[in-house]
């Protein structure tokens, strides 16, 4: 029983930035406005994630890491509208089948601090009382040391994994307006540093400026809000339910003075403010931008807002590839319509 559960752990935690990613998605649901993640040798010893959110309570301490317990669902309608990050219940409970896992947590109702250590059935194994703002920090030591094979492949590809990580809390840092996130790596040989860092600003080109650099705001052309109208729905000959719209947001860099990049590792995309990977929408936004600007790939932020019930976030377990309903709709208005105006770019 217990190496099945591991193994299918395993399908749900694949990555060290997938662990990342759902301990930080867990913050950010929990409403944090600050969030420290730090690690040790990139992650192989140590990951630590501590916000300043809610906090746990008392009464769902053992429901932590059950399997397929989540506080995020009122009713099993809710998963058509899914707003919070999690609503699985599966990350904790794989954690600590791949991992050992404790935390200390307290919550707002409560006058101190709990720690909590658990075992890799997801039992708890020790329990004191401790000093703790209001907050939850989760500390992950040894990660996938119950997979001995996946255990040694981390090992061996680390700094590959850590940049993997890196890239995909940049994208939750981009899109996390207003909350404070602060990444930093401890090796032995290099000491600390940080990695990726936002200043909590209440908008996206701030935390686009803290993650790559104020010179990556000079060529970004903005695109908010240029949602379809009629006339262009009309033009397209598409019949479709206005209800189901949807609208972009975001910045693409012009690039107009050379200073380009040739990959696209500064793509971000979004659905709803949930970063994700629409493979055809990447195809398409780059497709038209070489038509301008044959040998770069531009820095993109698009976020894409549609209706809750017209978006499938239930397709993969780490929730990174999305079902859209609208998605040729979509991908019809990036390239005949042009939406970033790319005609702009190389002028
Ligand atoms: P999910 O996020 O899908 O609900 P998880 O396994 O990620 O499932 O988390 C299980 C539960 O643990 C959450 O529903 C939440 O109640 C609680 N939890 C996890 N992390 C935090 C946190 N940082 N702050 C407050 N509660 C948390
Ligand atoms: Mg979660």
């Amino acid at each position: 029983k217990n190496s099945v559960h591991r193994i299918c752990s395993g399908q749900v935690v694949l990555s060290l930035a997938i662990a990342v990613k759902e301990l930080v998605e867990n913050s950010l649901d929990a409403g944090a406005t600050v969030i420290e993640v730090r690690l040790k040798e990139y992650g192989s010893e140590l990951i630590e994630v501590s916000d300043n959110g809610s906090g746990v309570h008392p009464d769902n301490f053992q429901g932590l890491t059950l399997k397929h317990h989540t506080s995020k669902l009122k009713e099993f309608s809710d998963i058509m509208c899914v707003e919070t990050f999690g609503f699985r219940g599966e990350a904790l409970s794989s954690l600590c089948a791949l991992s050992d896992l404790s935390v200390i947590t307290r919550h707002d109702s409560q006058s101190c601090g709990t720690r909590l250590v658990f075992d890799h059935d997801g039992h708890i194994t020790e329990k004191s009382q401790c000093a703790r703002q209001v907050g939850t920090t989760i500390i992950i030591s040894n990660l996938f040391s119950t997979l001995p094979v996946r255990h040694k492949e981390f090992h061996r590809n680390l700094k590959r994994e850590f940049n993997k990580m890196t890239q995909l809390l940049y994208a939750y840092c981009l899109v996390s307006t207003g909350v404070k996130i602060n990444c930093i790596n401890q090796t032995k040989r290099g000491g600390r540093s940080t990695f990726v860092s936002t200043q909590g600003s209440n908008n996206v080109k701030e935390n686009i400026a803290c993650v790559f650099g104020r010179k990556q705001l000079s060529s970004l052309l903005d695109f908010k809000k240029k949602s379809p109208t009629n006339d262009v729905l009309e033009e397209l000959k598409l019949d479709i339910d206005a209800e189901k719209m949807f609208e972009l947001e975001g910045y693409i860099s012009t690039c107009k003075h050379g200073e380009g990049r040739s990959s696209n590792d500064r793509q971000f995309y979004f659905i709803n403010s949930r970063p994700c990977e629409p493979s055809k929408v990447i195809r398409a936004v780059n497709e038209v931008y070489h038509q301008f600007n044959m040998h770069q790939s531009p820095f993109v932020y698009l976020n894409i807002y549609v209706a809750r019930d017209s978006v499938d976030v239930n397709v993969t377990p780490d929730k990174r590839q999305i079902f859209l309903d609208q998605e040729k709709l979509l991908i019809a208005i990036i390239k005949v319509h042009n939406v970033f105006q790319m005609d702009i770019i190389g002028q």
